[in-house]
């Protein structure tokens, strides 16, 4: 509820600051000694903590030790009997204020009512009905799991998923038909620990909110978005999925009017973009006439190729020295001109990829099908072979293998899980990079990315207003894209299309 759909952050500050200000007014050595509570006190002391460990971490703070004192008696000589007056102030603003809605979660809830989808809210709050009636939007809910409902079915808090599994019970679904959209690390780990079909982060950019779009990521969200909008197809009127956003082809005026003049930089996933998905990851060979296409696009403007496989097993598939690779989802980098370059943090995730793979090759012996991929910062579990009923058995291994590595998670991609670093850097960082440092950014380029998978939705992200995103079709998913290609051979048909519109430098 709160961060997503409604916005209490505001007057949760307003009675923090009424509480704590008469108090340090209190212990002030006279009017010159007072230093209110602030919006930065609020951030890195008490939003998103429960209500008594804010205390004490803020009182900690400004070396104020005060008793724990007893839950129902509201005064500042005890901790305790702060909590309890902030909660009486809280109150008190609900009772005289109407609690802001985000415009986007309206625009979702919205969408998703016109598409006749169930939707559940959950929040740990026991003044969540509340909240969401002053904010006018309980009855778009068909169901509500609150602090109260949390405390008598002994619910756990997040990061445990129990509130999340609870309210999709409610809406009688099982969490693999269940998209969860979250904007706290603990409840985007929740979704991805009760394996929810779907785990959204969203990361606004408001001012006073903690800026965590990366670790959102890094926390088991699927997709991270800044406006939930973004999920809307461009009508508003249903979800932006792979079969519903247009083809290059149905805009082609569009995106000529958007290139323009504009010099392009190009970058493209690998698997399932230049290559069909095929049921043997080492035998996903690239056809001739796709070099032929990139290396004449190559020629014209600079272009770079992005995947989650090794830098030398890509770069030795393609072949071409005029292109940029980015390998190890951008872990990897290098380029024309013996460019070379790792994040600074890359070294210290070898050793627990290391010890990861070897408890994987243990864990998933006995799997029919299932086909490890050691690679130098990642490993790939491909379940393209494995029985689907097959698949909770291979993700259980994973989840138990990467439980024991803190440096470590998980992510989901086609028919595969990642074991990758816990690190704030992903496909979109690296076209960043790439744009920064190379000449592929020169000249104020205009970016195009096409790729395929959730973790090219990164790069899309990274481009979202300044570049152009096209998603290669598969299983039918949310997308944050603009456009879409069918398949590998309509990506080839178009990389034609880009290079003909481009003239051939001059030698
Ligand atoms: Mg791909």
């Amino acid at each position: 509820m709160d961060g997503v759909v409604t916005n209490t952050a505001d007057a949760h500050f307003a009675a923090w600051k009424e509480v704590f200000d008469d108090l340090l007014r209190n212990v002030a050595d006279g009017p010159s000694g007072f230093r209110p509570f602030t919006r930065e006190d609020y951030i890195a002391h008490v939003d998103g903590v429960p209500r008594h460990e804010g205390i004490r971490r803020f009182l900690a703070s400004r070396a104020i030790d005060l008793p724990v004192g007893d839950a129902d008696d509201p005064s500042d000589a005890t901790s305790r009997g702060l909590g309890k007056l902030k909660n009486d102030r809280f109150q008190y603003w609900l009772d005289r204020n109407a609690v802001p809605a985000f415009d986007d979660a309206r625009a979702l809830v919205a969408a998703l009512r016109h598409c006749g989808m169930s939707i559940g809210v959950f929040s740990a709050s026991r003044n969540a009905r509340r909240v969401l009636d002053s904010a006018g939007v309980r009855n778009l809910f068909d169901t509500v799991v609150d602090g109260v409902d949390a405390g008598e079915l002994g619910l756990s808090g997040k990061p445990d998923p129990a509130m999340l599994v609870e309210t999709a019970r409610r809406l009688d679904c099982a969490p693999d038909e269940v998209a969860v959209v979250e904007d706290a690390l603990s409840g985007v780990e929740a979704g991805a620990r009760g394996r929810f079909s779907l785990v959204v982060g969203i990361n606004r950019q408001i001012a006073g909110a903690r800026t965590q779009g990366h670790a959102l990521r890094t926390y088991g969200a699927d997709l991270v978005v800044r406006d939930l909008r973004q999920l809307l197809t461009d009508d508003g009127a249903g979800l932006r999925t792979l079969d519903r956003i247009p083809t290059v082809w149905d805009r082609q005026q569009d995106l000529e009017a958007r290139i323009g003049g504009r010099r392009l930089a190009v970058f493209l996933d690998y698997d399932g973009t230049l290559t069909p998905i095929v049921e043997d990851f080492s035998k996903a060979d690239i056809c001739g006439e796709m070099v032929e296409a990139i290396g004449q696009l190559a020629a014209r403007v600079p272009t770079a190729i992005v995947s989650g496989r090794d830098l030398s097993d890509v770069r030795g598939r393609v072949g071409l020295e005029q292109v940029f690779y980015a390998g190890s989802h951008g872990f990897d980098i290098a380029g024309p001109g013996d460019l070379h370059e790792r994040p600074e943090q890359a070294g210290q995730f070898l050793s627990p990829i290391e010890a990861a793979g070897n408890d994987l090759e243990d864990a998933i012996r006995g799997i029919g099908g299932a086909q490890i991929e050691r690679k130098t910062f990642s490993i790939a579990v491909h379940v393209r072979k494995v029985a689907e009923t097959d698949f909770e058995t291979v993700e259980r291994a994973v989840d138990a293998v990467v439980g024991r590595q803190p440096k470590l998670r998980k992510s989901r991609g086609k028919k595969v899980f990642e074991i990758q670093p816990r690190a704030e850097w992903d496909k979109g960082n690296a076209v960043e990079w790439l744009l920064d440092n190379t000449r592929l950014g020169e000249g104020d380029a205009l970016a195009l990315y096409i790729g395929d998978d959730l973790t090219d939705e990164d790069a899309f992200a990274a481009l979202s207003g300044r570049g152009i995103a096209i998603v290669v079709r598969g299983a039918d998913r949310i997308t944050t894209a603009d456009y879409a290609l069918d398949d590998a051979q309509d990506v080839r048909r178009f990389l034609g299309w880009l290079a003909a519109r481009i003239a051939e430098p001059e030698e």
